[in-house]
């Protein structure tokens, strides 16, 4: 019931042309039927594992998005369901991506992930890197994969005008990137991830068009994912 009220909230208070992706991650599957039945039906998690015990549990028409940082190794067992990742920050990743989606005769979403915050701990490549990517030929190559925009996250501060400034630099750079770099089969920009429950609100007014939110739907978490 409150999921529900929260959802109702949360829609209410951002455009139509914004995505909410809802962050389930560590929260059980009775949370996510609850909300799927009140019509959400993007969800994010941040492990492979959970997103694929509860994809194997739940209804299939939910859209899972993977938003957490991305283990090689682990891309094989999500590859023949997973609609968006948003945290591609190698083009490594990239090809491996490529490689599973083969397998599965499909083309996986990716948004690459930009590193905005301050925060060592926080993944991400540089404005510079994303461009260098692009511009390989390896890039090229990758047909089983589409690259549908950028991902960012701010840093972890009270401080509004430094996460203002953050997610400014990004938009910034998406508007640069899509005017810039030619349309392509595994190229084309539309999306931008930024936002989550603590700064959804400056991230729309400065350019997002999904937005990643948990607490705020499904209430704190019990343990740091
Ligand atoms: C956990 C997480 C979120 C959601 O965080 P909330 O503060 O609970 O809204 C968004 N994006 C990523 C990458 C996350 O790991």
């Amino acid at each position: 019931m409150l999921i529900q009220q929260n959802l109702e909230l949360l829609k209410a208070d951002i455009p139509d042309y914004v995505t909410l992706v809802a962050v389930s991650k560590t929260k059980p599957i009775s949370d996510i039927q609850e909300a799927f039945d009140a019509g959400q039906k993007i969800f994010g998690e941040n492990k492979v594992q959970e997103m694929v015990n509860k994809y194997d549990a739940l209804p299939k028409g939910i859209q899972w998005h993977m938003i957490g940082h991305l283990q090689r190794n682990k891309v094989k067992y999500m590859a023949h369901f997973v609609d968006l990742i948003h945290g591609v920050d190698s083009l490594k990743t990239l090809k491996e991506i490529d490689k599973q989606a083969k397998k599965h005769d499909r083309i996986i979403n990716c948004l690459l992930q930009v590193r905005i915050a301050k925060e060592e701990t926080k993944f991400g490549l540089t404005f510079k890197e994303i461009e260098d990517l692009f511009n390989s030929e390896d890039f090229d190559s990758l047909k089983n994969i589409k690259i549908t925009g950028l991902m960012g996250m701010s840093t972890f501060t009270e401080n509004e005008g430094q996460i203002t400034a953050e997610f400014k630099s990004l938009k910034l750079f998406f508007d640069k990137l899509k005017n810039d770099k030619p349309l392509t089969f595994n190229c084309q920009l539309s999306t931008l991830s930024m936002g989550m429950s603590g700064d959804y609100k400056i991230a729309i007014a400065n350019g997002s068009t999904m937005i990643r939110v948990g607490s705020k739907i499904f209430g704190v978490r019990n343990y740091i994912a």
